[in-house]
Order: C-alpha cells, then structure tokens, then sequence
C-alpha cells in the first residue's frame, strides 16, 4: 500500500497564467482519513473574483477567434499530462476527498479521456460551422454558426473534485469560451494542479483561471459577476437556487446539476446475485456521495427476504480502510460535517420507525476520521425522512412493492429527477418503466456507469441542463444565424404614392 507520496503542493489563485496570493485568509486542506491537516488553499474573495473575470475577459478576445481544431491541440496537450501525472494526482484526490485510491486512479482517467473527447468535439465543430438551414425561399440563404458565449464560471462540488470541473472546463474551452473555475473549498487540490498541467501545456494567460475559496466569499461573487456570461453550477439544491437567482439578476444563463434521490426498482425476475451487487455499487461506491447515487431500493415483495439477506452479507463484506489501500473500497465520506450530518440522518431513520439491518454507525476498527459502515434500512416508508432527503453517504433506504404500476408511482414520487434503476430479465418491461420513470438517467440491469458520449442532467429539483456529450458542448454556445438575400430583384415592398 502506498501511504506517502508528494506533499500537496502549496498554490494560490490561478488568475492570467500566473500564481497570485488572494486577498483573504488561506484555508485548511484537511485529510478525512484522519482528520490531520495536510496543507492550504487561499480564500478568494470578491476582488481576487474580478481579477480572474478581467483577465479571462481579455483572453477571450483572441481564445474566441482560435479554430476548434487549434483549441483541440491544447485539450489533447492537457489531456496528456494529466495522463503524465496520474499516480500524484489520484494519490491527492484520495488524501484531500477520502475516496478509495482505486476510485480515484479510475476518476483521473476519466478525466484524461474528458479532455480527449472534448478536443474531437472541437474539431468536429469546425465542420459543423456554417451549416445551411433550409428556409422554403429561394431569394435567401440561411447558415448557423455555433459561436463560445464568453466568460464562464464554473462551479463545482467536492464529490468528484477533478472530474466535475472537467465536465464543464473541457466543453466550455473547446467551444471557445475562457473559464473561471471555483472548485469547493473541501477539496480543491487537484483543480489547482489542473491550473498547473494546462499552464505547462502552453494554454495562453487567462483562458482558464482557478479562485479557491469559500461559497460566499468567492462562488457568489463569480455567480453574480456582470462579466461572466454562463454559470456552469453543480452541487446542492440550496445553493443552486441562490447562484440561479443570482445569475437571473444579469440575464445570464446557468446549467444547474443538483442533488437527488434516485430509486432503484427490483422485480423478481432478476438474477439476485447480480443485481445485489449492482445495488452495493449503486450506493456505496464513492461513500454514497454521489448525486445519483440509488439510494432508494424497491424490491419486490416476493424476493425481498431472500435479496435482504444477501445485501446486508454484501454490505458487511465490503473493505472499509484507509483509502490508499489499493483494496479499500469504501473511504471516509469528506468531511466532519458530512460525517455528523450522516449520522444524525441515521438517528432519524431509526427515530421515524425503519429498521436497521447493517451499519448504522463508525466502523469499530477505525476510530479516527470520518468513517461509517455500510449502511442499509429496510420497512422504509415514504414519508420518512430517509427516503425523501438526499443524505449523500452510504446509507440505502430500502421499500417493498407489489406490481409494476406502484413501483413506479412510489419511484416518481420525489421532488429530484436525476437518476433511476430499473432491473428485471423482462426486457419490454424495462424499456416501459424506463419511460414512465421521471429522471434524467435511467439505468436499466445496473447502477451509475456512466459515459462521456451520453448526455448527463436532471428534471425536477435536481436541475436542468444538459453536460456530457454533444449537448455539453453545445450547451456553452450560442446559435448564430446568418441570411443573405441572393435575389437580383428589388424588394419593392412599399408602394411608390404619388405625392398630391
Ligand atoms: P454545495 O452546494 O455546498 O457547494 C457546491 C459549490 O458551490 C462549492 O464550490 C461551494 O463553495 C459553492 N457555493 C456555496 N455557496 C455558494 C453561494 N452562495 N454562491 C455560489 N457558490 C456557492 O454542494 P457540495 O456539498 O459541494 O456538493 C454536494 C451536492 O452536489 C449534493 O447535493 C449532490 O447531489 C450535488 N451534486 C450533483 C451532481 C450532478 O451532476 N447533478 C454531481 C455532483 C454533486
């Protein structure tokens, strides 16, 4: 197991291609394995904010004229070196986030690939530039252009740190816009090392800034900002709401990826082994921090005894250790707050009535930390608050139903709209509930895999928007129509009067 590696590199505010000291205090970076500080950010503040809007501001004016196949040699550039520096950067995202190392080499990936696909969408925009639009008159031509939007704030969680700025800086800059990016406080090392990769690959000064730095002090600047002209947002309903309001204030628009509560429906058709590790993975995997993490299970009464118990001997199996060992497979969840947010949510479940059938509190071997088993309740009902609240750890509420039809009645009623999960061996039937079922995502014989080709968002309260894939791309542009009027003839709409 490795258990050093490099020390987090001490930065500051990534503005115009240079390191630069913040206006505010700096912040702890805090290891949630022990609960040790391991080093610091710096706090920006609202000053530190217009800095990084200026400077990307003033990169856009030349970033904005750059071929989408220009901007793709960069992209690919990046890509390699976060390639290059993929044992650091995963052993950082596991120290700063807690997550399974194994989880994090898999997130760095992804990022590399992120960056990779991007740059074959920006090339690819270069051919689809200029496109005819048939408009029934043959005096007229008409063309669209897909043009960048300007300045765009990125927002971000600390869940997938890296990963979730990827989703939005690598679309935004391959559609020719220039990025302020605000990572969360709680874990904002590997953005900053971003900074540090695409500044060695030449991106010129100001096309990608990094402010660190408190919600408050530095996310609501940047969500406000006249000068920014997209608020790229992802992270909890609450705050959502205020950087939507805020963007509202400018006009400007905002992709919103938000929280939820997604169901995962069993029939009993399955193959009970399979699906229960599907059910594990859907709730387990990154702690349950994940916002489509299947954190509602209704099984199918009928089969319900048997998968239960086969879940819970799933549940206790599972490796719960410091996350850099390379087997670990359940981590700390980020923080104390999270961790005591967690545990309250479990107390309240056993308070409403639901049974506890594994976890439920700190693993006994680990007592530094913000560890908690794996944990699974039962005779959940839809009133009780762990079944209606998003808790964002690995905790699975769990319900029984009888038919198809009240499957999907209790799975719709939610106020989020990200994720589901249908499994059955009655393929019709999947493709039904998928259709009916209000989401996003649905999945359908799994849980959470998901592609950089296939459009990621949600309906209802947990956002809307589109990332991923084409729309994510074209979701950082605006369409641009061009018409010109080919007829030798004079328009002649106005009748010549004769003056009496
Ligand atoms: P959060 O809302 O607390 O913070 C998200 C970001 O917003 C952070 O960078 C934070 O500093 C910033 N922020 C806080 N207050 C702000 C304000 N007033 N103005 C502007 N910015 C502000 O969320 P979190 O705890 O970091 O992440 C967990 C949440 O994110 C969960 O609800 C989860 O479901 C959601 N999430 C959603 C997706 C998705 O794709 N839909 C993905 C990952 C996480």
């Amino acid at each position: 197991m490795v258990t050093s590696g490099p020390p987090i590199p001490q930065r500051g505010l990534f503005i115009n291609g240079q390191w630069e000291s913040s206006s505010g205090r700096r912040l702890d970076v805090i290891n949630p394995f022990d609960g040790s500080v391991i080093g610091s950010i710096a706090g920006a503040d609202s000053h530190d904010v217009d800095r990084a809007v200026a400077a990307a501001s003033k990169a856009f004016k030349t970033w904005k004229k750059t071929s989408g196949t220009q901007r793709a040699g960069y992209l690919r550039k990046i890509s390699d070196g976060v390639k290059a520096r993929r044992s650091e950067l995963a052993y950082w995202e596991t120290l700063d986030n807690g997550k399974p190392i194994a989880e994090a080499e898999a997130d760095i990936d992804d990022v590399a690939a992120c960056f990779n696909y991007y740059a074959t969408l920006a090339e690819k925009l270069d051919e689809r530039q200029d496109q005819r639009v048939d408009v029934g008159e043959e005096d007229f031509l008409s063309s669209v252009r897909r043009e960048p939007l300007g300045v765009v704030s990125a927002i971000t969680p600390w869940n997938y740190p890296q990963l979730m700025a990827a989703w939005k800086v690598c679309p935004a800059l391959a559609a020719g816009n220039t990025v302020v990016l605000k990572p969360s406080e709680l874990a904002s090392v590997t953005c900053l090392e971003l900074a540090a990769i695409a500044h060695e690959a030449g991106l010129p000064p100001g096309v990608f800034n990094v402010v660190t730095g408190l919600g408050r002090d530095a996310g609501a600047p940047l969500s406000s900002h006249p000068g920014v002209a997209k608020v790229a947002f992802t992270g909890s309903v609450e705050t959502g709401r205020a950087v939507n309001l805020a963007a509202a204030q400018n006009l400007r628009p905002t992709t919103m990826e938000l929280g939820g509560k997604s169901p995962m429906i069993i029939f009993e058709d399955c193959d009970i082994d399979k699906t229960v590790e599907w059910i594990a993975f859907g709730i387990f995997a990154n702690s349950g921090q994940i916002c489509s993490a299947t954190s509602r299970l209704l099984i199918q009464k009928s089969i319900a005894p048997q998968l239960l118990q086969k879940l819970k001997a799933r549940a206790e199996s599972i490796k719960v250790s410091n996350p850099l060992d390379p087997d670990c497979r359940l981590g700390p969840v980020v923080s104390e707050g999270q961790h005591s947010k967690i545990l309250k949510y479990i107390e309240v479940g056993k308070k409403e009535g639901a049974k506890l059938l594994t976890g439920g509190a700190r693993p006994p071997h680990l007592q530094k930390g913000f560890f908690i088993q794996p944990t699974v309740f039962t005779d959940v009902t839809p009133d009780m608050t762990i079944w209606r609240q998003e808790i964002f750890g690995p905790v699975l509420a769990t319900a029984t139903f009888t038919d198809e039809a009240e499957a999907v009645r209790i799975a719709n009623e939610s106020e989020f709209g990200l994720g589901a999960a249908v499994v059955s061996a009655d393929k019709q039937r999947c493709q039904r509930v998928a259709r009916a079922l209000e989401a996003g995502i649905v999945w359908i014989n799994c849980s959470q895999p998901t592609f950089l080709q296939a459009p990621w968002g949600g309906t209802k309260n947990s956002g809307f928007g589109r990332e991923l894939g084409q729309w994510g791309l074209d979701a950082f542009t605006s369409v641009k129509q061009i018409t010109s009027y080919i007829s030798d003839a004079k328009l002649d709409w106005y009748p010549e009067m004769v003056k009496s």
